[in-house]
């Protein structure tokens, strides 16, 4: 058996879609029936994203195993239709994280702790960690986060340069960078090109292939002189500088990419003719894209003007109209706006034909929420909660259905303002005093049995499903006989023991009966991490298709 690895840096510039580039390059692998996983690293000090602000970061995007990641091992999910583990996302926190927990146990005893050969040599432990060995050829890309330049990255750089002098056969180094185009000179420039790979050779690192990344001026591609002047200022041949425009969606950059040389690269490389066949999905994005229904779907959130931190569901929702041949809309409506009562921000949600309400941490904007919830629910209007959003949905319907004092113990900041109030949702067991934030919540995938004749057991035709969470409240059970009273009904349920031996649930789904609403779906988990090209998540494609009937209807 022989693993390859294809190791991406990027330089220039942060934002190139370096993660889309490494993504792309494994579909085209994969679809040539090439076995292929990632591995990607980031240099920051978190241990993982989970604490950080999607101002920061984006979404956290979360493996069924209960890592919490970047955003980029989403689109690696999703392209190559695998499911990553936490072996797949390495940032420095955790190395160094490992390196100083054994270094208290004693394993360095009489040693000087050092990033080389320490820090080094955990990286390159990381680089080959979890190889399948029963495969005849692998191949393990491995994406270096951040640009070249940044003082964090050297390490990564140093352990990347001393594996590919340990296995050079079987290492290709793909590097991207931005050239820019001038506009006043009218010119495309190379020099920000040739500095970073002059940064990769300090580090002794020199790359196989450079990605040219450019945004088209007009209909102007790279001139071939200057991908011939990158090739020479890079050192590589000419055939190695692949041309790699800007294009209208993430989902062309796969065929882009084989227009290229990539092809013939890829096949040096592992050895053996390929013959990609990046499937229906992705062959719809070549060229003008068509489709002959159109529906808007409005995301109720809190970070609203930010589309990373929302990005799996934007992705769920375009998969999902890709397969029922309809351009999905999307806009972001204010949960804060609708709680203000801002005109224009209601205008929004009265143009709509589907609404999610999204998941979320904290008071602020909660109340907007339940706002929002009431109009779907009020107007028939195709409505999907996700986590906080089917909490926010059970707090809307206990209030103004069955006229309960209902809260979220998230709307306030201390138990005491709990007190005589029906507390809905509410902290699972074990919850309550958890002070320590990172990676302390119900996270990751857990089964959910489905209750037979509901419309989410039909949605999913199957009776156990698997889904992905990231949560530390629930819905409370001594109110599930009063809501189905009054049509609100439970149709998942993840059954498990407690500590102290009582068999359990927690509700995972909820659904209005089908004759108060057509889809009126909630869930606990994050249908979002589960969509692929090609197959849409049932709850996403559910709210599309009644989007599709709700806009007929109007
Ligand atoms: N804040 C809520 C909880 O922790 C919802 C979380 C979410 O939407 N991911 O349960």
């Amino acid at each position: 058996m022989i693993t390859k690895f294809i190791f991406v840096t990027g330089g220039v510039v942060s934002g190139l879609g370096k993660g889309i580039a490494a993504a792309s390059t494994g579909l085209i692998l994969k679809s040539s029936d090439i076995s292929v996983d990632v591995v990607k690293f980031d240099p920051y000090l978190n241990i993982d994203p989970g604490t950080m602000s999607p101002f920061e970061h984006g979404e956290v995007y979360v493996l069924d195993d209960g890592s919490e990641t970047d955003l980029d091992l989403g689109h690696y999910e999703r392209f190559l239709d695998i499911n990553l583990t936490k072996h797949s996302s390495v940032t420095a926190g955790k190395i160094y994280e490992n390196i100083l927990s054994e270094e208290r146990e004693g394993m360095y005893l009489g040693k000087n702790v050092q990033l080389i050969p320490h820090v080094t040599g955990y990286i390159k432990e990381c680089f080959v960690r979890e190889i399948p060995r029963d495969i005849d050829l692998h191949v393990r890309i491995i994406e270096i986060g951040g640009s070249t330049g940044d003082m964090e990255g050297e390490v990564f750089l140093e352990s990347f340069r001393q594996f590919r002098q340990e296995n050079k056969a079987d290492v290709l180094h793909f590097h991207l960078g931005f050239v820019p185009f001038l506009a006043c000179s009218g010119e495309y420039k190379t020099k920000p090109m040739q500095l970073s790979t002059r940064e990769l050779l300090r580090h002794g690192l020199q790359p196989d292939v450079i990605g040219a990344r450019y945004s088209k001026q007009g209909n102007l591609d790279l001139p071939r002189e200057v991908l011939e002047k990158i090739a020479l200022f890079c050192n590589v041949s000419k055939d190695h500088v692949l041309s790699l425009p800007d294009v209208s969606s993430i989902y062309a950059v796969p065929k882009n990419m084989l227009n290229s040389n990539l092809k013939l690269i890829l096949q040096e490389f592992v050895g053996q003719t390929i013959d990609p066949k990046l499937g229906d999905f992705f062959d719809h994005f070549n060229g003008k894209v068509f489709y002959s229904k159109k529906v808007r779907v409005g995301i109720v959130a809190k970070y609203s003007r930010l589309s990373d931190a929302y990005l799996s569901i934007l992705e769920s929702l375009k998969i999902a109209g890709v397969s029922l041949d309809c351009k999905v809309e999307t806009v972001f409506v204010d949960a804060e706006k609708i709680e203000q009562n801002d005109i224009n921000e209601w205008n929004v949600v009265k143009s709509l034909q589907a609404m999610i309400v999204a998941g979320g941490f904290g008071k602020r904007g909660l109340e907007g929420k339940v706002m929002a919830v009431k109009y779907a629910r009020e107007n028939r209007l195709p409505f999907l909660g996700i986590c906080l959003g089917l909490q926010m949905a059970v707090v809307e319907f206990a209030r103004n259905v069955c006229g309960l004092d209902a809260v979220s113990s998230e709307m306030f900041e201390t138990r005491e303002e709990l007190e005589g109030k029906d507390v809905v949702i509410d902290y699972m067991e074990g919850q309550t005093n958890v002070h320590k934030k990172g990676g302390t919540m119900r996270l990751g995938g857990y089964d959910c049995d489905l209750v037979p004749g509901t419309l989410i057991h039909n949605l999913f035709g199957v009776g156990r499903i698997r889904e992905r969470h990231r949560h530390r409240l629930e819905v409370q059970q001594e109110f599930l006989d009063l809501y189905s009273k009054h049509g609100l009904v439970v149709s998942g349920k993840h059954y498990y023991t407690t500590n102290d031996g009582r068999e359990a649930f927690l509700v995972e789904l909820i659904e209005l009966d089908i004759k108060l609403h057509p889809y009126f779906v909630a869930t606990q988990s994050h249908p979002e991490f589960l969509s692929r090209p090609g197959k849409p998540h049932p709850l996403f494609k559910g709210l599309v298709e009644n989007a599709i009937i709700y806009g007929e209807d109007v």
